[in-house]
C-alpha cells in the first residue's frame, strides 16, 4: 500500500505539516512529488487541495484512520522537485509556512487552455488546383473555387508552407464547411500546432554589439574562464551608472549559453523589464521571455511552459522569475541587486536575491549580482571573500559622471526663496529647455507621504483603526478626501480639527502632482510628463511613459523612484532631487543606505550619451555623510562610514535580526505573549532581545501589534528561536487569540 504526505492549502499555521494520505490504487503512478491532489479533511471532509510533498509504505497511524486521496486535480501545475526543496529552505529561513513557501516557488499554478494556430496545406499540386477550381466554378460552388484558385495563385516557393486557417474563413469569407468538405474530398489538409504565446516586443533583432572596454573585459574572461573550469560562485560587479554593466551580463550569459544552460535575469520593476528584455531580445532573438504579473494568465502559463520545455534560453522579469523551472539552470543575473523591490513584503518573507544563490548552489549555477550603489549586504560579503568583486570605475563609451550641485534649503529660505526649486536648479532647468536637452525631477518619498495637520496644535488627522495618518487624495489639484493606505478608510477632509477645533488645516509635503503644477507655472512651455501610481496603471503604463520620454516628445519627466531605476535616456543632461534627505527620516536602520542610493541613482541618470550632466540636489541636511558622499558618487567612503554605524549597533550584515510580530484583537493578551516570547529569546545567551514594544503601526484594522527583536551574529540562532517559539505558542493554549509572525533582516 502506498501513503503519500501532503502539504493542505489551508492558511491555519497548526496544519501546516504534512498529512499523510493513502493513494488509491486507480491512482499510483499517476501521482507524483509535487502533485496537486485534492483531499477530504477534517471532521467534515471538506474538499481541499494540497501538495505531495513525499511518499511512504508504511501507515503512520492505524489503517481505518488514513483517509485516501480523492483525486488529481485537473489543471494542477506539478511542482517541480527542487523547487518543492526550494520551499523547504525558505520555509527553514524565512520563518514562512510550507504551505505560503510551495505557492510562493509556484508563479503559475494552474493550465490554461492552449492557443492553436491552424494552418491549411494543399494535398494536390498547383495545376490539378486550378483545374480543380475551374471544375467547382462551373458548378457554382464558388466558395470552394476561391480557396482553390488562392493555393494555384501562390508562389511556388511556399506553395507547400500551407495559408493561415484564418485567412481563408476571414478574408476569402469560406466558412468552416467548405474547407471540412475539401478536406473530406483529399484535396487539403489542415493542421493545429500549439501556438505559445508571446509577450515580447518582436521584429528587432541584430542590436549593435559593443566591443567591451578594458574593464568591462577583465570581468567576462575572469568569469567564462572560471565557468569552463567547472567553478560556480557568486560575482558581485560594482559599476558605477553607464559603466556598461548591462552588456558585461550580455556577454556573460552568451557563454553560459554556449554549454546548453539556461540563464533567468531578475530585474527590479517591470517597468524595467520592457527596456532590459528589449535590448536581450536584440541580442538573442527568439529565445529570450519576459514573466511578470502584467501578462495574461495565457501568456504567463505559455512563458512557464516555453521555460519548463526548453524553448527558451532566457527568462528576465521581477522576482517571481527567479523560480522558472528551468532544468539546466546555468547563471542567475540579478540586475540592480540593492532594490528594495527584491524583498518579498507578503509571507515568506524572502529576499530575491539571497533565494538567488541559495537556487544557484542547489542547481550548479553561478550567480551574478550587479549594482552601482550595491546593498550593503553584497559588499560586506564580498569584502570578506565570499563573493567575488568586479569594479568598473568608468562609464563605458567615454561619457563622464555628472557634475552634482548641493543646494541648501536652509540657505534658499533665509534668502526668502519659498519655491519647491532652488535657485540652481530652476537656472538649469532654463539652460536645459533652451538647449532642447531634457530634465528629470525626482521626488524623493521614500519613508515618507503628504498628511494634514493642523496648523495650531500639530496633530496629524488619523485613522480610528489604526494608528496611521491619513493620506490626502487629490481631484484636479483640491483635496479631495483622506484614506488609510492600510486598511482603506475613508473620510472628507474634516472642517475643523478634530482635537483642538481650530479651522487652519492643511497639507504638508509634496507630492508628484503638486511639483507638476509648480513646473506648469514656471515653465509655461515646457512639455511634461508625470510618472507615479497613478499614471502607470495598465499592462503598458510605464512603458508607454518611458517610451514617449524616450522619443523625445517631453522635456520634463517628473516622478517618484521609479524614474531613477536604471533607465538610460542619452538626452537627459540634468536631473533634480527635490529633497533629497526626506528618506533620512524613515526611521529604519537603511534609511542612510536608501538616501545614498536613491541619490546615487538619480544623479546616474544624467549624461548617459555624449552630453555632460549634471544634477541638483536639494537638501536640508548637507552635511549627512550619505548626501556628501553620494554627491561625490563615492560608495568607498560612504561603505566605510555605514559599515561602522552597523558595527557598532549590531545591524545587518554584521549581524542579523529577528523581528517577531505579535498580534492580537485583545492587547492585552498580545502584550502577555510578547513578554513571554521575549524571555525565551532572552534565554539564548548570543542574543540581544530588544522590546516588547508597539509595533510602528501599533494597531491595524482593530489588531493590536508588538514587536520584540533578535540580534545574533548566528543567524542559525534565531531559526532555531523562531522554531521554538512557533512549538510554543502551539503548546500553550492560553494564546489562541494572537498571531505571531517573523521577519528576518527586516529593516
Ligand atoms: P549600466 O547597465 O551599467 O547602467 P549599460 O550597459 O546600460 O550600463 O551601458 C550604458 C551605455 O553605454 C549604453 O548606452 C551602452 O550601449 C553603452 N555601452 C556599454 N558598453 C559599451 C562599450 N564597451 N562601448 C561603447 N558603449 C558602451
Ligand atoms: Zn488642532
Ligand atoms: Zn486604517
Amino acid at each position: 500500500m502506498l501513503f503519500a504526505d501532503i502539504i493542505i492549502d489551508i492558511s491555519v499555521k497548526s496544519l501546516d505539516r504534512p498529512f499523510q494520505y493513502r493513494v488509491p490504487e486507480e491512482l499510483e503512478g499517476l501521482i507524483e512529488t509535487g502533485s496537486l491532489v485534492t483531499v477530504p479533511f477534517g471532521s467534515n471532509n471538506r474538499r481541499l487541495k494540497g501538495y505531495v510533498v513525499g511518499f511512504s509504505d508504511t501507515p503512520a497511524f492505524e489503517l481505518p484512520k488514513i483517509k485516501s486521496i480523492t483525486g488529481i486535480e485537473k489543471q494542477g501545475i506539478t511542482a517541480e522537485s527542487h523547487l518543492l526543496s526550494l520551499a523547504g529552505w525558505i520555509k527553514e529561513n524565512y520563518g514562512a509556512s510550507m504551505n505560503d513557501a510551495i505557492k510562493a516557488v509556484m508563479p503559475v499554478k494552474r493550465e490554461i487552455k492552449e492557443r492553436v494556430k491552424k494552418t491549411v496545406f494543399p494535398l494536390a499540386g498547383r495545376e490539378k488546383m486550378e483545374e480543380m477550381a475551374a471544375a467547382f466554378e462551373s458548378r457554382n460552388n464558388t466558395a470552394r473555387a476561391r480557396v482553390l484558385r488562392l493555393f494555384a495563385g501562390l508562389n511556388e516557393d511556399i506553395y507547400y508552407n500551407g495559408v493561415d486557417y484564418s485567412y481563408i474563413t476571414k478574408e476569402l469569407k469560406c466558412q468552416k464547411a467548405v474547407l471540412d468538405s475539401l478536406e473530406q474530398m483529399g484535396i487539403i489538409k489542415t493542421c493545429r500546432t500549439r501556438q505559445y504565446r508571446n509577450p515580447v516586443n518582436q521584429g528587432f533583432t541584430g542590436g549593435e554589439r559593443h566591443i567591451l572596454n578594458e574593464e568591462q573585459r577583465h570581468i567576462t574572461d575572469t568569469f567564462l574562464s572560471e565557468y569552463a573550469k567547472g567553478i560556480r560562485k557568486t560575482y558581485l560587479i560594482h559599476g558605477v551608472t553607464g559603466s556598461g554593466k548591462t552588456e558585461v551580463y550580455m556577454d556573460i550569459i552568451e557563454g553560459v549559453l554556449s554549454y546548453g544552460k539556461q540563464v533567468i535575469v531578475l530585474i527590479p520593476e517591470i517597468a524595467l523589464t520592457f527596456q532590459t528584455a528589449d535590448r536581450f531580445y536584440k541580442r538573442f532573438g527568439e529565445r529570450v521571455s519576459v514573466i511578470h504579473s502584467r501578462l495574461s494568465a495565457g501568456e504567463r502559463y505559455d512563458q512557464f511552459l516555453r521555460a519548463k520545455e526548453g524553448l527558451v534560453d532566457i527568462i528576465a522579469g521581477p522576482r517571481s522569475a527567479l523560480f522558472i523551472p528551468f532544468k539546466n539552470l546555468g547563471l542567475i543575473v540579478v540586475d540592480e541587486e540593492h532594490e528594495t523591490s527584491y524583498q518579498n513584503e507578503t509571507p515568506p518573507k524572502y529576499h530575491a536575491r539571497e533565494v538567488a544563490v541559495h537556487r544557484a548552489v542547489m542547481a550548479g549555477a553561478s550567480v551574478v549580482l550587479g549594482s552601482a550603489t550595491p546593498s550593503l549586504e553584497a559588499y560586506y560579503r564580498a569584502k570578506k571573500g565570499e563573493y567575488s568583486l568586479f569594479t568598473l570605475k568608468n562609464r563605458a563609451g567615454g561619457a563622464k559622471l555628472p557634475k552634482v550641485h548641493i543646494a541648501d534649503l536652509r540657505e534658499e529660505f533665509k534668502n526668502r526663496n519659498y519655491s519647491m526649486f532652488s535657485r540652481k536648479l530652476k537656472e538649469l532647468i532654463t539652460i536645459r529647455l533652451e538647449r532642447h536637452e531634457q530634465v528629470i525631477i525626482f521626488i524623493n518619498r521614500r519613508g515618507y507621504a503628504g498628511f494634514v495637520s493642523c496648523r495650531k496644535c500639530g496633530k496629524a488627522i488619523g485613522c480610528p483603526h489604526c494608528s496611521l495618518s491619513l493620506k490626502p487624495h487629490m481631484h484636479k489639484g483640491v483635496i479631495d478626501r483622506l484614506k488609510c493606505h492600510f486598511c482603506g478608510y475613508e473620510a472628507p477632509v474634516p472642517s475643523c480639527c478634530p482635537s483642538c477645533g481650530s479651522k487652519y488645516i492643511g497639507t504638508f509635503g509634496i507630492g508628484t502632482q503638486q511639483v507638476e503644477e509648480a513646473v506648469k507655472n514656471m515653465f509655461p512651455g515646457a512639455r511634461i510628463l508625470r510618472m507615479d501610481a497613478d499614471t502607470t496603471s495598465g499592462k503598458e503604463g510605464h512603458g508607454k511613459i518611458l517610451s514617449q520620454f524616450a522619443n523625445g516628445e517631453a522635456d520634463i519627466l517628473i516622478g517618484t523612484q521609479m524614474v531613477v531605476k536604471g533607465h538610460d535616456f542619452p538626452n537627459v543632461t540634468l536631473t533634480g532631487i527635490i529633497a533629497a534627505d526626506l528618506s533620512l527620516n524613515a526611521g529604519d536602520y537603511r534609511a542612510a543606505e536608501r538616501t545614498y542610493q536613491l541619490i546615487a541613482q538619480a544623479a546616474g541618470r544624467a549624461g548617459r550619451g555624449d552630453k555632460y550632466g549634471e544634477t541638483v540636489l536639494q537638501t536640508y541636511q548637507p552635511g549627512h555623510y550619505s548626501i556628501v558622499c553620494a554627491a561625490r558618487q563615492d560608495y568607498e567612503s560612504f561603505y566605510k562610514q555605514e559599515i561602522s554605524v552597523r558595527e557598532m549597533l549590531q545591524y545587518p550584515p554584521v549581524s542579523n535580526i529577528l523581528g517577531i510580530l505579535v498580534f492580537s484583537v485583545n492587547e492585552e493578551s498580545a502584550l502577555k505573549l510578547a513578554v513571554a516570547v521575549a524571555e525565551i529569546a532572552g534565554q539564548y545567551n548570543t542574543v540581544t532581545v530588544l522590546g516588547p514594544a508597539d509595533a510602528p503601526v501599533a494597531k491595524a484594522k482593530d489588531i493590536y501589534r508588538k514587536m520584540v527583536y533578535g540580534k545574533c551574529t548566528d543567524y542559525k540562532t534565531l531559526c532555531s528561536i523562531k522554531d521554538f517559539i512557533e512549538a510554543f505558542k502551539e503548546q500553550d493554549t492560553e494564546y489562541k487569540d494572537c498571531g505571531i509572525n517573523f521577519e528576518f533582516n527586516f529593516s
